[in-house]
């Protein structure tokens, strides 16, 4: 998607700071913290939201998944951590394309707002 900001960044055109990639994913820190850790991770493939998933990603979510304990532990989130989707008009999605907060060295509150 040539107009999608996300794809730009998963592809050089936009720099970030990177925290983990490899060929399918990348994780990078948010322009705009909520914690004093929190980083996305996206899956390179422009998939919009979470609704747009259909079976033929199924390899490439549990690869990310995997990932999360990883990208945690590199950035010392040793007491837990939240991992947040947004999904939508309600979720809140304002990057249409699928991604994955990572926020972690606070204590976080539920229910969320
Ligand atoms: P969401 O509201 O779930 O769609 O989250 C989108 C997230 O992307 C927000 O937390 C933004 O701060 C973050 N974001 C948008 N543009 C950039 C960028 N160029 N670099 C890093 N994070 C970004
Ligand atoms: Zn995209």
């Amino acid at each position: 998607m040539s107009d999608c900001i996300f794809c730009k960044i998963a592809n050089g055109e936009i720099p970030v700071n990177v925290v983990y990639e490899d060929d399918q994913i990348l994780s990078f820190h948010d322009a705009d913290p909520q914690a004093p850790v929190h980083v996305l991770i996206i899956p390179k493939k422009h998939i919009p939201t979470m609704d747009d998933v259909t079976e033929e990603d199924g390899a490439l979510l549990a690869h990310l998944m995997l990932k999360v304990q990883d990208i945690a532990k590199e950035l010392g989130l040793n007491n837990g951590y939240r991992l947040v989707n947004n999904c939508g008009e309600d979720g809140f999605q304002t990057v249409k394309h699928l991604h994955f907060h990572l926020l972690g060295r606070r204590r976080m509150n539920w229910p969320p707002g």
